[in-house]
């Protein structure tokens, strides 16, 4: 539990393979804190629940800097053939290990993916990389966004409800080293 002096409202996360976190405002009394840790113990038992390992990450005894390696070849081979069908141009690629995002794009062009997409299925991996190129010619997330992300891959809806489901539990993935 912390409190935050810039807290608003109480936030309560259950984060993949780490203890649950609760901020709550300065102002929160004691005796409120612990009514809601009550209220929301089931809660966060159900969201415990939820949490079973899936995808059988461990027994591939994966090392980072391999899979950055491969992660960087993938995506770099996707990139560059689908920016030329997009008719877009990227500056880099960097290669990240943020434990909240599959990738992001810059206003000036370079793009940003996690390493950890080289573990989820290859259509998903490359949902994101077309997915990413796409806000080069569309930054936000507009319909014609999603129209320009569907035109090149009908079925994207697959590979984000893949990354719904198991994206969480590959996003708090460690390597072995
Ligand atoms: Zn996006």
């Amino acid at each position: 539990m912390r409190r935050s002096p810039r807290a608003r409202r109480w936030r309560l996360e259950v984060p993949w393979g780490e203890p649950a976190r609760l901020t709550v405002p300065r102002s929160m009394s004691r005796v409120e804190v612990e009514r809601l840790l009550r209220e929301k113990r089931f809660w966060i038992e159900e969201q415990r629940r939820r949490q079973l390992p899936r995808l059988g990450l461990e027994s591939l005894g994966v090392s980072e800097s391999a899979a950055r390696i491969a992660a960087r070849e993938l995506v770099s081979a996707l990139a560059e053939e689908e920016a030329g069908q997009l008719g877009v141009v990227y500056r880099r690629i960097r290669i990240g290990g943020q434990r909240t995002l599959w990738g992001s794009c810059s206003p000036r062009g370079t793009l940003s993916f996690n390493w950890r997409l080289v573990l989820a299925p290859a259509e998903v991996l490359d949902y994101v990389v077309v997915h990413e190129l796409c806000h080069l010619r569309v930054p936000n997330h507009s319909r014609s966004f999603w129209g320009l992300v569907e035109a090149r891959r009908p079925h994207w809806r697959k590979q984000r409800d893949w990354l719904l489901e198991h994206g969480p539990e590959l996003l708090a993935f460690k390597a072995s080293e």
